[in-house]
């Protein structure tokens, strides 16, 4: 049916239906997760009592809002945990994470990395970008920073995470791979982290950067010792609706302290208009499971497709997902920008757009990104984004809508085959 619509040559048609058949017990899987948490979701709504009020927002002060802490408590039940923040006021995942580390540290205390070096853009939260600014990072406000690296085949440290556990104050997981050659984690060994790191310090807070990984799993990290989860709208809990924000849920005292810093110390989280957005939080949370669901279908798809063409990719068709990203080792940059192109080319919006590698601060080779996104940014809809530099991997993320970004994946397939003349 893809060849009625867009210009794919028989062979690769031939391909695409081999692929599909290779996928389906895996597609499977997936399915029964979506099932299982959109009941969850379901169940969650109903015992909240969400009514039409909850949809409609407020202005000013915000005082009451019944949409905002409805949606907090909302948000709570359905990834297991005491109480929650989810909140349009967040701007992006790294101030998300800003908001929960100041929100639970104070001088004098340590944080510990359990996984090595995390996400770029918490380098310059945490003070250790090698910058000297002095913009208040954590570093700055005298708290320390300390890092457990990952063993050499990708696995935590525990031994040695139990160790510096014994002068940490939080013990931060960063549950999905990011833009890093390393697996994301599973919740069992983020089970076993927060096990480790509790041997050590009893009192430690454990921290999980849950971005990318919301609904990939039946269960969320709280159900395995994380005391406070922390990931943005704009990728699976949004459901592809949410137009921003982000969410820290968790044990309720240290969410209480997290209100705190959000809006302002003494105030708290009773503050905080809710404008006119509660509608597409409510809607993208109830439709999260699903649009999870399609991108990690996606993602499975890519990986079996460019392996049949003869491209590495990680992880495996096969493997268990506990992110949605999928990275592909283009070989070289003619490759890479073809992928990149060709997935602009299929996107519903700017698909008349062509990107081009271009620098970017804060990194030292040019940049490609793809995105033809309904939200600006929004990572859940199918993206796709390298440095254009040796090993040439190329990482490709998201897809609401399976159809759609399988007919994308293919058709960049067929670009990158155009090129490298492969198989
Ligand atoms: C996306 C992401 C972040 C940061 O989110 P932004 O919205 O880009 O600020 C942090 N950690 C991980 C693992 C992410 O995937």
């Amino acid at each position: 049916m893809i060849g009625n619509f867009f210009d794919i040559d028989k062979e690769l048609l031939a391909v695409d239906k081999e692929v599909m058949e290779l996928c389906k017990p895996y597609f499977e899987r997936v399915d029964e997760v979506q099932q299982y948490n959109q009941l969850k979701v379901l169940k969650a709504f109903k015992e909240n009592r969400i009514s039409a009020q909850h949809l409609v927002g407020t202005t000013g002060y915000g005082y009451d809002d019944m949409g905002r802490d409805g949606l907090d408590r909302l948000f709570a039940d359905i990834v297991g945990a005491e109480d929650a923040l989810c909140r349009h006021n967040f701007m992006s995942g790294t101030h998300t994470l800003t908001v929960a580390l100041f929100g639970v540290l104070r001088a004098g205390d340590t944080l510990m990395c359990a996984t090595g070096r995390p996400y770029d853009t918490l380098l310059g939260v945490i003070g250790v970008d090698g910058s000297d600014e002095n913009y208040g990072s954590l570093k700055d406000y005298g708290i320390n920073y300390q890092q457990v690296e990952l063993l050499e085949n990708s696995e935590p440290d525990l031994d040695g995470i139990r160790e510096m556990a014994k002068t940490s104050t939080v013990c931060h997981i960063q549950r999905s791979r990011g833009y890093s050659t390393r697996k994301a984690l599973s919740l069992e060994q983020i089970g076993a982290i927060s096990k480790a790191a509790k041997e050590g310090n009893p009192d430690i807070i454990v921290t999980v950067d849950n971005c990318y990984g919301e609904f990939t799993h039946k269960e969320e990290p709280c159900a395995y010792g994380a005391d406070l989860i922390i990931g943005s709208l704009i990728k699976n809990p949004g459901g592809g609706i949410a137009p921003t924000g982000g969410y820290i849920a968790g044990r309720a005292d240290l969410v209480e302290k997290c209100g705190h810093r959000l809006t302002a110390p003494g105030t708290g989280r009773e503050i905080g208009c809710t404008l006119e957005v509660m509608r597409s939080m409510y809607l993208g949370v109830y439709f999260a499971p699903m649009i999870t669901a399609n991108a990690i279908k996606t993602s499975i798809y890519a990986s079996c497709l460019y392996n049949k063409i003869g491209f590495a990719t990680d992880p495996h068709y096969t493997e268990d997902r506990n992110d949605i990203i999928t990275s592909i080792a283009a070989e070289n940059a003619d490759n890479l920008i073809a992928i990149c192109q060709a997935i602009q080319h299929m996107s519903p919006i700017d698909s008349f757009a062509t990107p081009y590698p271009s620098p970017m601060p804060g990194y030292d080779s040019d940049i490609i990104m793809a995105s033809g996104s309904f939200t600006m940014g929004s990572s859940i809809e199918l993206s796709c984004d390298a440095p254009v530099r040796a090993p040439y991997t190329t990482f490709m993320q998201g897809g609401t809508t399976f159809d759609a970004s399988r007919a994308a994946v293919l058709y960049s397939a067929q670009k990158v085959r155009e090129i490298s003349k492969k198989a």
